[in-house]
């Protein structure tokens, strides 16, 4: 048996279901029909559930189909609009850079930010904390010396950090205090950098991770919808 998360689900009229899930291993995408599917609490398969699962991939077809399936755990609180979005964001960011050799090293990191995020009472700290850190372990975060050698203020879309003369004009502002915490998510213990993000620039901080994510990961869905919701 695996386990995974789901982080997409899509319901077809014959009541199959198209599941996405990140899993310690790397991502699925899978069928779970609806014949196969048990009664009970898990039947229901829902966004972020945590489940054990078995797949079986017929040669011959398209996608792996669900075999067996138990819910092991269902965080609540992720039904709110900002808990919700913040949850579909990290979702789709863990599935995008969930490979083989990433995965098992983005999968706490994940899992402990979906739990953040249901939790705390702004859900983007732990949002902020989980992203940045799934994107450095898949190695692509930005360099954290500044390349101009004045203090750094902005993240420039290259990945790396310049002064407010220096900087590329594609770059978004952190300010010494944004660019302190970016440090402190991705040296500190996850703990530690959480609080220490109780004090920071969150707006700036996020839009600095959704242009650095479209920039390095591509445009994910839920990205839009994020810079829009009031916190
Ligand atoms: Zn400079």
């Amino acid at each position: 048996m695996h386990e995974g998360v789901i982080v997409n689900r899509l319901s077809f009229p014959n009541g199959d279901l198209l599941l996405r899930l990140v899993s310690p291993e790397g991502t699925l995408q899978t069928v779970a029909r609806k014949v196969h599917r048990p009664g009970g609490r898990g039947a229901r398969l829902s966004l972020f559930h945590h489940v054990r699962y078995q797949s079986y991939h017929r040669p011959a077809s398209d996608l792996p189909t669900l075999t067996q399936v138990e819910l092991l755990f269902r965080l609540e609180g992720l039904s709110a609009p900002g808990r919700y979005l913040c949850a579909s964001f990290l979702g789709e960011l863990a599935y995008a850079l969930s490979s083989p050799e990433s995965a098992e090293g983005i999968w706490p990191v994940f899992t402990s930010g979906l739990r953040g995020i249901a939790t705390q009472d702004e859900p983007r700290i732990p949002l902020l904390w989980a992203a940045w850190r799934v994107i450095a372990a898949a190695g692509l975060a930005p360099r954290l010396e500044s390349r101009c050698g004045h203090p750094g203020e902005m993240l420039e879309l290259n990945g790396g950090l310049a002064c407010a003369s220096c900087a590329t004009a594609s770059s978004v502002y952190l300010g010494m205090a944004g660019v302190q915490s970016l440090v402190d998510i991705l040296t500190r213990p996850g703990q530690e950098a959480v609080q220490t993000l109780v004090a920071a620039p969150i707006d700036r901080l996020m839009r600095a991770l959704l242009r650095h994510s479209q920039v390095h990961v591509g445009g994910l869905r839920s990205a839009a919808l994020l810079e829009q919701v009031r916190f």
